[in-house]
């Protein structure tokens, strides 16, 4: 569990009535009070009502208690998460840091308030960007402020399972996310989401031959309409509603229906999937249409320095290294190794193995059929001599020069 999940999890407690102590409250003064009132009003024996009622009072406390039980649990896993996402000595390392303290210089503070405000503009929380703009006098640009809430805006509509703003907005862009050398597949998989979601076959593939057939050459469009011809879902629950109503006992009913559900709940599950991988989708080109970093900084920096250790490895190196450390305001980049998530290295570099250098736009890398990479430069001087293939400088395969494929990094 991480913070966001404890949070959604003290949230959906809020929202259910069975947990929340309004519920069963409320179940008590509305119904069995009143019940109780108008049986006694109409002749019933007071002793008998009050004593029904009084065991009513009894298990509404014992509902408001477990509600509230939850809530406590439900509240603590937040604290806790909170405790745990951050090192626990953050205090000694502020400390180490506090000569000068940080951010008093009035361009540092400057800085983070800047840091702060994007990342605030960036989730579309106006309110608090309002707040900040006062007290800083800086300000989050309107134009930003019109792409942010668009990005919200289209975010959650695909959230609510509504894919046609993200489709407008590919239509509008269409020209942006076909170019290469990233052609994006944003668009195919909205619209394949929306080919899954209709029911009737006829109507699915008319979507399909009038959306989906420029995506022939690049996504297996062909597949997936066929596939559709395989899906008996639909079938089988229409043969159940026949089995039901055969009367051929209750067990076989329960046990279709069992099917269903599990089927249901797994759709379901795949549907949320998908469109979670959606808004991601969205989020990413959203962004490289607009040359916005693909996440927000702020939030990859604290989860950096605490979740990911960095913190707790520097104050680790200062306790033992002490002086010799140096002062780390002055560090050009960290004296120690921290190891990364695969999702957190940026800037991947290629080098050749046989020029030793660095590849570039000019000199990209290329593979050979074995699968070697090296630079084109270096790809072209074993082509030298007129020779129409190369060898590989690693194994015996040759590539001939059409074959070798450019990569991206
Ligand atoms: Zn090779």
């Amino acid at each position: 569990m991480d913070i966001s999940q404890a949070l959604s999890a003290l949230e959906a407690l809020s929202s259910s009535t069975s947990t929340s102590s309004s519920g069963p409250l409320n179940a008590l003064i509305d119904i069995h009070f009143n019940n109780a009132k108008s049986r006694i009003l109409a002749g019933e024996d007071p002793k008998v009502v009050i004593t029904e009622l009084q065991k009513n009072v009894k298990t509404c406390k014992k509902d408001v208690e477990k509600g509230l039980k939850a809530w406590y649990g439900a509240l603590g896993n937040v604290g806790k998460e909170v405790d745990r996402a951050f090192p626990p000595n953050l205090g000694a390392i502020s400390e180490a840091l506090s000569d000068p303290p940080l951010f008093s210089s009035p361009e540092a503070s400057q800085a983070l308030d800047g840091v702060i405000l994007e990342s605030l503009g960036r989730r579309g929380i106006w309110e608090a960007v309002e707040a900040m703009e006062e007290e800083t006098s800086q300000s989050y640009s309107r134009s930003k402020r019109d792409l942010s809430s668009e990005l919200q805006y289209i975010i959650e509509s695909i959230k609510s399972s509504n894919l046609q703003p993200a489709l407008q907005w590919c239509e509008t862009n269409s020209r942006f996310l076909s170019s290469p050398p990233h052609p994006s597949s944003l668009p195919y998989h909205l619209h394949e989401t929306v080919f899954k979601s209709i029911n009737n076959q006829q109507d699915a593939i008319k979507y399909a031959r009038s959306n989906m057939m420029g995506y022939v050459p690049s996504q297996p469009v062909l597949k997936l309409i066929t596939s559709c011809l395989y899906d008996s879902s639909n079938s089988i629950s229409s043969s159940t509603n026949g089995f039901g109503m055969n009367g051929s006992g209750m067990k076989g009913k329960l046990m279709n229906g069992k099917i269903i559900e599990d089927l249901n709940e797994a759709k379901e599950r795949e549907k949320l999937e998908k469109l979670n991988e959606l808004q991601k989708m969205f989020q990413s080109e959203f962004c490289r249409l607009h040359q916005w970093s693909k996440e927000d900084s702020l939030e990859v920096t604290v989860e950096l320095g605490s979740r990911g250790g960095t913190l707790d490895k520097i104050e680790k190196a200062r306790r033992v290294m002490g002086e010799h450390l140096g002062n780390v305001r002055k560090w050009e980049e960290l004296p120690m190794e921290v190891p990364l998530p695969p999702s957190r290295r940026y800037h991947s570099v290629f080098v050749c193995p046989v020029s030793k250098e660095q590849a570039t736009e000019s000199n990209p890398p290329k593979m050979l059929t074995c699968g070697h990479v090296i630079a084109e430069e270096s790809f072209n001087r074993l082509l030298k001599g007129g020779r129409r293939s190369v060898k590989c400088p690693y194994c015996p395969m040759e590539t001939s020069q059409s074959v070798a494929q450019r990569l991206y990094f």
